[in-house]
């Protein structure tokens, strides 16, 4: 690789980097550069100068860098790629029916997800945990999650396949982490040291080796995963000796399901941003010439805390008579009420009746410059 090629390909990389994470382009060079150690482009272009060269552990550094940022971005994006990998998760994905309710169900970071039309049903990955039911409305008598027999099928399902994603993560962990020794003593599967007592970082409590070990390393206290759990408090000044034991009622309440409603679906929230975005596109769209645009882009919109609006319309931008008809009908179908005064104020431009005889900005913009230039008192610009 010559060495403008690679300075381009550096640039390329920025640019996919930029494309992926939806920032400028130049935002993407400086953080290039910063992982090459430098401040940013600019300084890596001028070391480049003075015969600076990526070496290729650095180029393939960058790239790396820059492959990592695409999954999630190309999966918005509609990359084929991610979209082919997508459909193949999707497909992996169970269908199935429970009575005349189609389902799927699928497996993700070690959660058991079904989901049927307006409902779901996750099992935790965390064998002490209470399965989650999910509706978008309270029963109305539309979501057979509420059907005590269609949920007690369903949930063993899904419990089935909890099962099975328990014994992979047991087949990945030593043997030792899932079956204590005659002492108790049990590994920990991510930091491989060995104890019969453990400590939740997140609840203060004693865990025994058995205890954790059953419950996949995850607290039965308080639920938090194998992260949180050590075999020294180390946060504790006594190292946890003055910490109690977890209360060992594993048999709470686990098989019932948590009921949760959670509306996710779209819904529109009308806010004064919002209803000034919609009224002032509304405007734009009674402009007729860019004087008129002007007054649309320049107009004072207020919106009450009943959604009403109150239009200020400058008076040399727009003309007093003028109906805004499109505000009107925006306004009818948001059922809003709309205000409309005149004032008079500093327009940013003199002139304003330039902008009324062409609907050209860049036209606008000639003769309005013209116009200034004609004022101008330097002496270069004596006419
Ligand atoms: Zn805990």
């Amino acid at each position: 690789m010559t060495e403008t090629t690679k300075l381009n390909s550096l640039k390329h990389l920025a640019k996919r980097y930029a494309r992926a994470k939806r920032i400028t382009q130049n935002q993407a060079l400086n953080l290039v550069a910063e992982k090459l150690g430098f401040a940013d482009w600019t300084k890596l272009v001028s070391a480049n100068k003075k015969d600076w060269r990526p070496s290729s552990e650095q180029m393939e550094g960058v790239e790396a860098f820059v492959a990592n940022a695409f999954p999630a971005a190309d999966f918005q994006a509609g990359h084929p790629d991610v979209m082919a990998r997508r459909s193949a998760y999707l497909d992996d994905a169970e269908h199935g029916m429970i009575g005349d309710h189609p389902y799927r169900l699928l497996v993700t970071l070690h959660d058991i997800i079904m989901m049927g039309d307006g409902w779901s049903i996750a099992v935790p990955e965390n064998p002490g945990a209470r399965p989650i039911v999910q509706t978008v409305t309270e029963d109305d008598g539309k979501f057979p999650v509420f059907d005590p027999e269609f949920l007690q099928e369903a949930l063993s399902l899904a419990r089935d396949r909890a099962d099975r994603v328990h014994g992979e993560i047991s087949t990945d962990w030593p043997r030792r982490s899932t079956k204590p020794d005659h002492d108790g003593v049990v590994r920990h599967p991510l930091w491989g040291d060995e104890s019969a007592v453990w400590y939740c970082l997140h609840c203060d409590e004693k865990i025994t080796g058995t205890q954790i070990a059953q419950n996949l390393w995850h607290c039965p206290g308080c639920g938090a995963s194998p992260l949180d759990i050590f075999n020294t408090a180390f946060w504790c000044e006594d190292e946890g000796k003055s910490l109690s034991p977890v209360k060992a009622d594993g048999a709470k309440d686990n098989d019932k399901p948590d009921f949760r409603v959670v509306d996710d679906r779209p819904k529109l929230e009308l806010n004064a941003e919002k209803i000034t975005l919609l009224i002032r596109s509304a405007l734009l769209d009674d402009a007729t010439n860019v004087s008129e645009r002007l007054g649309a882009l320049h107009a004072e919109i207020t919106v009450d805390d009943d959604n009403d609006v109150w239009i200020s319309l400058e008076e040399d931008l727009w003309p007093h008579d003028k109906e805004p008809v499109q505000v009107l009908i925006v306004a009818t179908q948001l059922g809003i009420e709309v205000e409309l005064e005149t004032t008079w104020s500093t327009v940013p431009f003199h002139w304003p009746g330039l902008g009324e005889i062409t609907s050209s900005t860049s036209e606008y913009t000639q003769m309005m410059l013209e116009a200034y230039a004609r004022y101008d008192s330097s002496p270069d610009n004596d006419m």
